[in-house]
């Protein structure tokens, strides 16, 4: 079925995102990955093509297009064409970072920040997690206590996308002096820039998504100026909580955009490969798997545009995003796995697209919010 949801401009920025990814990621993707790190090139060739940033208003220095079906178009083509690694940098910098700046930032924190974020000029990270709290973030335990004018930041966090790469980081601490697990007004969000006490740890080595940097980073006691805090005190989690939907949506648009080019890249492969004298598609097992995953893509895709539209509207709660993420990411997870199936032995090799989606892909059933985290969200507004 063709989808409705895109209009001209929406195809015509198609065509300058395709142009983007096959000059500036499609030859350099194979080296980013075995060096497991995107350069800064790929960052401010993206902002000189108008690709960053693209719900920032003009003054700030964007193209002022907050309709997410341009950002969907940008997400989709990476995602396409398993460079899935660029999609999640851009994600954190884009899809969640920036909305909060946007959201709650005062006009000192915008005319500071969002001009170097849509140039490229800027890498920024989304710094949540901890060692010690993950899907229940009231555990954070990284600080921020007064001192002057400033603040002083100090604590760890890991999982953090870019976090070698980037510059600065949209960090969540706790500013009411609580321990153990705190309330909702017990935690305020910073931007921290990478200056004296901001130190990256390790690298982590992750199974896919190679080429996006994943860090621990350490907080010693680094200096945030009063003007970096977003919004106002103690209002970190709600902010985090308002701006779930464009995450979860985003997520979502990455799985259908991946269990869509999967199920093509296997359509190919299964009319390409002969066994017992037919080729592997003339197998009733294989049309029969193929018949499934067509339907869960052509369902996705059309059960995500409409939270796109919903978004664009204004009308998709964090309730719904939950939904519509926990669904999308976890057909993108059961597609890529009985697509690997159709492919025998060489769905096991990372040469075939099949294999990278299949490891790119089981991160997004946990990132974002795990499934059952989604399911929680999800039972206990059923339950009220
Ligand atoms: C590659 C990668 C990149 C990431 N990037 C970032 C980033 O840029 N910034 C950032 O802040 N974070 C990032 N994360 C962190 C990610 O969001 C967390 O890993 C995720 O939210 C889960 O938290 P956790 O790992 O602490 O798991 P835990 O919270 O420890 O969960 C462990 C298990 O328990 C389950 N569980 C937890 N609570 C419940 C419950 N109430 N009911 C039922 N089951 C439950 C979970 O679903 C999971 O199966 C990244 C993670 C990865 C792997």
């Amino acid at each position: 079925m063709e989808r409705a949801l895109f209009e001209e401009d929406h195809e015509l920025f198609r065509e300058v995102a395709q142009e983007f990814n096959s000059r500036e990621i499609a030859p350099h993707y194979p080296t980013w990955d075995s060096e497991r790190m995107i350069p800064r090139q790929m960052w401010t060739a993206a902002g000189e093509q108008g690709l960053l940033g693209l719900a920032v208003p003009e003054e700030f220095g964007g193209a002022g297009m907050p309709d997410y079906r341009f950002r969907a178009v940008l997400d989709e083509e990476f995602a396409k064409s398993n460079h899935l690694s660029a999609a999640l940098a851009l994600h954190l910098h884009d899809d969640l970072v920036l909305p909060h700046l946007l959201a709650y930032g005062s006009t000192e924190l915008k005319q500071h920040w969002l001009p170097a974020m849509v140039s490229g000029e800027k890498i920024t990270s989304i710094a949540m997690t901890e060692p010690g709290a993950g899907s229940d973030l009231r555990g954070v335990r990284t600080k921020a206590v007064r001192d002057g004018e400033d603040w002083l930041v100090s604590g760890q966090k890991t999982f953090i996308g870019n976090g070698i790469s980037g510059d600065a980081a949209l960090v969540l601490a706790r500013t009411d002096g609580s321990s153990g697990r705190g309330s909702t007004d017990s935690f305020s969000l910073f931007m921290v820039e990478k200056l004296e006490g901001y130190n990256t740890g390790r690298q982590l080595d992750k199974m896919g998504l190679k080429a996006s940097d994943t860090a621990e980073i350490f907080f010693d006691s680094v200096r945030v100026p009063a003007a970096n805090l977003v919004g106002e005190v103690g209002q970190g989690l709600r902010y985090a909580a308002e701006q779930l939907p464009q995450g979860r949506l985003a997520i979502a648009v990455a799985s259908s955009a991946v269990a869509r080019s999967v199920y093509q890249a296997t359509v190919a492969y299964t009319k390409d490969r002969n066994a017992f004298g037919e080729r592997v598609i003339d197998f009733q097992n294989t049309r029969f798997e193929l018949a499934d995953v067509l339907t869960e893509v052509e369902v996705t895709e059309a059960y995500v545009d409409k939270a796109m539209l919903a978004f664009n509207a204004g009308q998709l709660d964090s309730n719904s995003a939950a939904r519509v993420k926990l669904w999308a990411s976890e057909r993108a997870k059961s597609i890529t796995d009985r697509c690997l199936q159709l492919h025998g032995g060489y769905g096991y090799i990372l040469e075939y697209p099949v294999a990278q989606a299949f490891l790119a892909v089981r991160l997004l059933t946990i990132f974002g919010g795990t499934s059952e985290i989604m399911r929680d969200v999800v039972g206990r507004s059923i339950a009220r």
